[in-house]
């Protein structure tokens, strides 16, 4: 089992036949691994552009490529997806965060009218593996590249970043860190499903309705964090952005509290978060014991 770790730059175009912006694929770069994770091959190409008209200004200045050096040496996307293809060979595909997949399905979509990306068979996407390995995954919260070997302590210039090759291997030294911590092989997904296109592309959403019938109602019920006795819900449920709260009273500690809890759809699961929140000190203070009481 062999990987291939691939990165993709990119400049937005727009398109006056399609009437839309396409971030246009300008060089391939990658690296091919054994299963020691060492280098056993590399590739590089560069995409003549056929949208673009000159290169963004912040493109050209992450990237230092010129849009004359791409009309020169880049070959069209077509070839150049091809040639990939044939230098990943059915290897399990990764690439750091899953824009670079985006952006494969926006141009061949582009290109072909179909956005499946045809050499990718296994996936792995590095962000989530190394953000598991570190125990900080966090579907909301992403780490960047340059955050991550930060992170681990792996030392790159910035000056060399964003070019295909160097995050290329800037990726590799962070999985290479990683190693050990996480299981791999529990990150790499079949990617000939349509179900990885579904899942891919699906926007996970708070659930604004306790009405919604993904809301287990079950979970609507609180304990005492004290006693661990079933609370009784003393007000209805009110939303907050994304959380719904409500007022809560243990009749064993005579406690009241605020039940906080949230529900996440994701792709096949609902994420559902509880929380246990002190009453606002005013409230707590009406309701305990006066000092004549004790
Ligand atoms: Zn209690």
């Amino acid at each position: 089992m062999s990987y291939v770790i691939l990165d993709l730059e990119w400049n937005g175009s727009y398109s006056k036949s399609a009437h839309k912006f396409v971030n246009e694929i300008i060089e391939f770069g990658a690296l091919k691994l054994d299963e020691e994770l060492n280098i056993i091959d590399s590739f590089s190409a560069l995409v003549s552009p056929k949208i673009g008209k000159r290169m963004n200004t912040r493109v050209k200045a992450l990237t230092k490529i010129s849009f004359e050096e791409l009309k020169k040496s880049g070959v069209s996307f077509q070839k150049a997806s091809e040639s990939f293809s044939e230098f990943l060979a059915g290897d399990i595909l990764m690439t750091w965060g899953t824009s670079d997949l985006f952006t494969l399905m926006e141009n061949y979509n582009f290109y072909t009218g179909d956005y499946h990306i045809p050499f990718l068979n296994r996936y792995c996407d590095l962000q989530v593996f190394c953000e598991k390995a570190m125990g900080i995954y966090d579907e909301g919260n992403q780490i960047g590249l340059g955050a991550c070997a930060e992170r681990l302590g792996i030392e790159f210039s910035e000056d060399e970043q964003h070019r295909a090759d160097a995050d290329a291997y800037l990726s590799l030294a962070c999985l290479k860190r990683c190693i050990g911590d996480y299981p791999l092989e529990s990150c790499v997904l079949d990617a000939e499903t349509e179900s990885f296109y579904e899942c891919l592309t699906f926007k996970n959403r708070f659930i604004t309705s306790l009405s919604d019938p993904a809301v287990d109602k079950n979970e609507l019920r609180f304990c005492c964090d004290k006693c661990g006795a079933p609370a009784k819900r003393m007000k209805k449920w009110k939303m907050h952005n994304k959380h719904f709260t409500s007022e809560f009273y243990c009749k064993n500690c005579r406690r009241k509290f605020i039940g906080r809890i949230a529900f996440k759809q994701k792709y096949d699961t609902v994420v559902v978060s509880k929380r246990i929140l002190e009453m606002p000190e005013k409230v707590k203070k009406s309701i305990e014991p006066k000092p004549a009481d004790t």
